[in-house]
């Protein structure tokens, strides 16, 4: 079995604990044979939801340390430079100019929160009612993310379950609760040839308990005609190192998908599973 992880953070992410190389060590003693580090840029401040001038500040720290990295990592372990660009909808203009960092192989679009608001992370939830209004409200930025063209994949699709349902309330984002706004989802990024990914870090979530996107979503994409399908831990310490990418290959074989993608230089490739 290949494990690929392109989905990780280190110190140069605000919520990172570990260097790139402690990361990428206990990557490769899970059996990690590929690795794209992806740390936070997020354009917005994830408290008050305003734009935040300075989330770009890490780059060179960023672009350092992987260079460093590079000469110490470990033997048989393949290890690219990615970047999870956040709230890339709420200024397309300055996502494109981040995304352009020529060092990059690999652009996770990602949404944590809608435009003015903080982070779902953070926000105080009151009652079902209010989940759901903000589920909608987040698929529908989500459409918005999936008509723009900075990014290679789009990130963890259902980030706000968990959320939820740590404030008590079911919201799942699911194709089966929203048929039509999922469908125009998938259908934008196919034919645009941009990817979803596999977030496996709900696997070992008591709260979830599941892949993020749901099993129905990566069902739904395959259908429409999707292949490219990033596999990521999102681990932000070294115990979390290739958390959930079996199970995530488990779940994707049983699904009907053949290959599982990475990318070089902003190019993907696909590998047999
Ligand atoms: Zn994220
Ligand atoms: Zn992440």
């Amino acid at each position: 079995m290949v494990l690929t992880d392109y989905h990780i953070h280190s110190i140069c992410s605000n919520d990172g604990h570990h260097s790139m190389l402690e990361m990428a060590r206990a990557s490769h003693e899970k059996g990690v044979t590929t690795l794209c580090f992806t740390d936070h840029c997020d354009l917005d401040d994830y408290l008050t939801g305003k734009p935040d001038p300075n989330c770009f500040s890490n780059r060179d720290r960023m672009l350092d340390m992987y260079a460093g990295t590079l000469p110490e990592k470990p033997e048989g372990l393949s290890l690219f430079l990615g970047l999870e660009l956040g709230e890339g909808n709420h200024d397309p203009a300055r996502a494109r100019e981040i995304a352009a960092t020529p060092e990059l192989d690999f652009v996770l679009g990602s949404l944590h929160s809608l435009k003015g608001l903080a982070d779902f992370y953070e926000h105080a939830y009151r009652s079902e009612a209010e989940c759901l209004k903000l589920v909608g409200a987040y698929l529908d930025e989500l459409i918005e993310l999936s008509r723009l063209e900075f990014f290679d994949v789009m990130a963890h699709i259902g980030y706000t379950v968990r959320y939820m349902r740590k404030a008590g309330f079911n919201a799942d984002v699911s194709a089966e609760k929203y048929p039509e706004k999922m469908r125009e989802l998938l259908t934008n990024l196919i034919t645009r040839g941009k990817g979803i990914e596999l977030n496996c870090s709900g696997f070992a979530d008591p709260l979830i308990g599941a892949p993020i996107p749901m099993a129905d979503v990566l069902r739904l994409y395959r259908q429409l005609g999707g292949e490219i399908i990033t596999v990521g831990s999102d681990a932000h310490r070294t115990h979390q190192a290739g958390r959930g990418l079996a199970d995530g290959l488990a779940l994707l074989r049983q699904l009907g998908y053949g290959y599982i993608t990475v990318f070089e230089k902003r190019k993907p490739r696909f590998i047999k599973i």
